[in-house]
């Protein structure tokens, strides 16, 4: 009888400390980052505003809320921000204009939304956010998704808002390519720059995902890459949170964050293994490049990336920001935890 009392006490000590979640918050800013097009100036812009980002997402997790506010808050942040490819500071399509991408899912219900082609949207992971949680669809593109917005009272802006004299010019030095033939197709002056992303560990263990971009300078015929695409650009399930950036036909190609996931599932990869398999062997293969971002459910990340830099950066319990731009920088991981199938 004492023995059985004295378990019970045991178990009960043990308990808080085992079903405790630390929430771990990952994001990335972007792969295809080119040091020499980088100003000092935009490079610490860029990465204060990674920071903020972080803490803004973090705040939602410390407070004990879903990940998918986390992922949301710290989107925003950068959406907000014109140094990245994502709401203000979009690039370019051929026509001059700004088309925006962005999805987010839920890993345990596996709930998602998206949008492709916005033009008015402030900020188009929110609306991906509401088509998910306000109707019944996963995916709206276009004037239809803005007219979805309007009567959900998610904010529109003028197109102009989105504009930045770097893009322009971005934009103006593909053409001036594209005109020189020194491109062989469309995509190749299409050049991949600044998408953003997040993924999330809540205090429940629960997994979730988001991408924002606006898509790749110089595209046209109202291209879409792999941001809105559930499983290509952005993926999460109960297991592994991820989202990517790069040259997003790839992305599309090998379905690349369901890729990423079903390793970690099926081949029991780490999110490191399955991370590199993906990103920097069978997209390489193919001919792209690019980066993600991967969590696991016991909080274990991974950044895999082929391009000379990603912005990037992560925030544990203890609510450091731990950032990065180029490749040679090493960032400290998080201490593992006992996943939520162990607890
Ligand atoms: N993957 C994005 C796209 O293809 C671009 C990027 O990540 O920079 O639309």
């Amino acid at each position: 009888m004492r023995t059985r009392f004295a378990v019970v006490l045991l178990l009960l000590m043990a308990a808080p400390a085992a079903m405790a979640v630390q929430p771990v918050l990952v994001i990335h800013g972007g792969a295809g980052v080119v040091r020499s097009s980088l100003t000092p100036t935009e490079e610490a812009a860029a990465r204060a505003a990674l920071v903020r980002a972080l803490e803004a997402g973090h705040r939602e997790l410390a407070a004990g809320r879903p990940a998918l506010d986390a992922v949301t808050a710290a989107i925003t942040v950068l959406e907000d921000d014109p140094h990245f490819n994502a709401g203000k500071g979009a690039v370019f399509t051929h026509e001059g204009k700004n088309e925006l991408d962005a999805a987010v899912m839920d890993g345990v219900t596996r709930r998602a939304g998206s949008v492709a082609g916005v033009q008015r949207v402030r900020n188009p992971a929110l609306l991906a956010r509401t088509v998910m949680e306000k109707s019944g669809h996963v995916m709206m593109v276009g004037a239809g998704a803005e007219a979805f917005a309007r009567e959900q009272g998610v904010e529109l802006v003028d197109p102009a808002y989105f504009r930045t004299e770097k893009r322009w010019q971005q934009l103006q030095k593909a053409l001036r390519e594209e005109a020189a033939g020194q491109a062989h197709t469309d995509l190749e002056t299409a050049k991949h720059f600044g998408t953003v992303g997040a993924v999330a560990l809540d205090q429940k263990g629960h997994l979730a995902a988001g991408t924002s971009t606006g898509g790749m300078t110089n595209k046209r015929y109202g291209r879409v890459g792999d941001a809105p695409i559930i499983g290509a650009g952005t993926y999460a399930d109960a297991g592994c949170a991820v989202s990517g950036t790069g040259w997003g036909e790839f992305y599309l190609r090998t379905v690349a964050a369901h890729d990423i996931c079903a390793r970690m599932a099926y081949l029991n990869e780490s999110p490191q293994q399955a991370g590199e398999a993906v990103i920097n062997q069978v997209i390489p293969q193919l001919g792209g490049d690019g980066g993600a971002i991967v969590l696991r459910a016991d909080g274990a990340l991974a950044m895999p990336f082929n391009t000379e830099g990603m912005y990037r950066g992560w925030m544990g319990a203890d609510g450091v920001a731990h950032v990065a731009v180029f490749a040679e920088e090493t960032l400290p991981r998080p201490a593992p935890q006992a996943t939520a199938e162990a607890r």
